[in-house]
């Protein structure tokens, strides 16, 4: 844990809140209570309606695949042990997405709409990273 080198989110505002929820193993994602639209990444406004009220709603933790790159050589020194590997986007099942990566996937696996669940990587004793794990059937 404490030779976590990558960079980390900065703790603040609704970020801090978000990764409070992760931090105690819950990804919750905005809820909009005028309008019931979900949204990631967290912010003050619902961008469907443009009400200000919202509260923190528990996801199912499940989505899928969206979409992926392949960062053959690392883009920051800290990542040069990992390349190549795959930033993945997941749709998650109240349609919000989140940028995150699929721990158990060569980059070579990955497929569009296959099945993944979010795991927690507790990184540093502050921030606990959502991840994901294929769902296999
Ligand atoms: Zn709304």
């Amino acid at each position: 844990m404490a030779d976590y080198s990558k960079p980390l989110p900065v703790l603040e505002g609704l970020t801090e809140e978000f990764y409070g929820w992760c931090r105690k193993g819950e990804l919750r994602f905005q809820r909009c209570t005028e309008c019931s639209a979900w949204r990631h990444v967290p912010r003050e406004m619902c961008p469907e309606c443009g009400s200000t009220d919202w509260d923190w709603q528990k996801s199912s933790g499940r989505g899928v695949v969206f979409t992926w790159t392949v960062a053959a050589r690392p883009l920051h020194p800290a990542f040069a042990g990992a390349a190549p590997y795959a930033p993945v986007v997941v749709e998650m099942e109240e349609g919000v997405r989140v940028l995150s990566e699929v721990i158990d996937c060569p980059p070579g696996d990955l497929a569009i709409d296959m099945p993944v669940e979010v795991v927690f990587d507790a990184v540093t004793p502050d921030v606990t990273l959502p991840k994901f794990k294929r769902i296999h059937r």
